[in-house]
């Protein structure tokens, strides 16, 4: 069914739905902005497809038709009913109905489970993200995806635009941040298509973007090999975002005195810091926000190995983690 803007809000008014902004409920009516979702997502039936937010199931619809299996998870129990009767029971479909995240910065492992279990069931080999995602919870969703073990091959998600260009964002620009760097350390990222408030219903205030992102296992092993130890081998990701978040509070002061600045950072002897700048070829006066991910990655092997002299604790990977918003 091509659920167009009649479509829906006869869909809303049948149902007694009022659309909550809190929850981003900004629902996809241009069907060529929908029909360019689906193919970005390359979809074939191999793929085990994660939506999460299917709202009135206007993505859903196609993505059943393409992937191999569907799994779509809603918070709000208003859409139940309308998403319980979209497939026969026999569909290569899951509902699950409740937060996508487990707490402010992680994902419901349920979900996950039921993500590869799904993927097993149906015989997929790969697994994708396809999802007009809700505007609040974008960040944690995406970067919780690429640093999870499930070898995700590509994300399509639409965004707010000022999301994605923070997540795509060149070194030295503006936008330019932790998360980009961390975004970028695990995969390529970029925007394909910015998109106006008139393709949503109703429309939200700002410009979405549809953001891809395509996880590089070669990328990853790099992060691993330079901050994993043997013990915990998938650590490097993890160590790599408290790393960032830490630098990235002191964006804009020179890196010296923005590991000053660092937990830890004043009581280890400047001598130390001084060699760690220079052995990584780095000019005295750069700034974090001026730094390539390959230098912070450097940067950060070096630093943990500092660190690991005044503070041998190790960091627990489940660690619950905020890193930017
Ligand atoms: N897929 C539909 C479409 O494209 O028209 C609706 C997308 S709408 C932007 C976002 C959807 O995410 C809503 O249905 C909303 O209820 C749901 N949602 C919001 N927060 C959520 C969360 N934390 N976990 C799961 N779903 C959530």
């Amino acid at each position: 069914m091509r659920q167009t803007l009649s479509y829906i809000k006869n869909l809303l008014a049948t149902y007694g739905i009022d659309p909550k902004n809190k929850l981003g409920q900004n629902f996809l009516i241009d069907l060529n902005t929908l029909d360019f979702v689906i193919s970005a997502g390359e979809l074939s039936k191999e793929d085990a497809v994660l939506e999460i937010g299917p709202g009135t199931g206007t993505l859903t619809h196609n993505l059943v038709e393409r992937a191999g299996f569907v799994l779509s998870a809603e918070i709000d129990s208003r859409f139940e009913p309308i998403l319980g009767s979209l497939f026969l029971p026999d569909a290569p479909f899951e509902l699950h109905m409740g937060d996508i995240l487990a707490s402010k910065n992680k994902l419901d492992p349920v979900v996950l489970d039921k993500w590869r279990a799904g993927a097993a069931l149906y015989g997929c080999t790969r697994f994708k993200l396809v999802a007009n995602l809700p505007y609040s919870v974008s960040t944690p969703v995406l970067i919780n995806l690429i640093l999870s073990e499930i070898p995700i091959e590509r994300l399509v998600g639409m965004v707010q635009f000022e999301t994605a260009e923070k997540i795509s964002a060149d070194v030295g620009s503006e936008a330019y941040s932790g998360l980009a760097v961390l975004a970028q350390s695990l995969s390529d990222c970029r925007i394909i298509r910015r998109v106006p408030p008139t393709v949503f219903y109703p429309r939200p205030k700002v410009d979405s973007a549809i953001l891809e992102m395509i996880p590089n296992s070669q990328k990853r092993s790099v992060l691993c090999n330079a901050l994993s130890t043997s013990n915990e081998p998938n650590i490097g990701p993890y160590r790599f975002r408290v790393f960032l978040r830490d630098l990235f509070l002191h964006r804009r002061k020179a890196l010296r005195a923005a590991l000053v600045k660092m937990p830890l950072g004043a009581q280890i002897p400047k001598e130390m810091l001084d060699q760690l700048i220079n052995r990584l070829e780095l000019p005295m006066q750069i700034r974090a926000d001026q730094m390539t991910h390959m230098q912070l990655i450097e940067l950060s092997k070096g630093w943990w190995e500092i660190k690991n002299q005044f503070d041998p604790q190790e960091l627990s990977s489940q660690e619950d983690l905020i890193i930017d918003s």
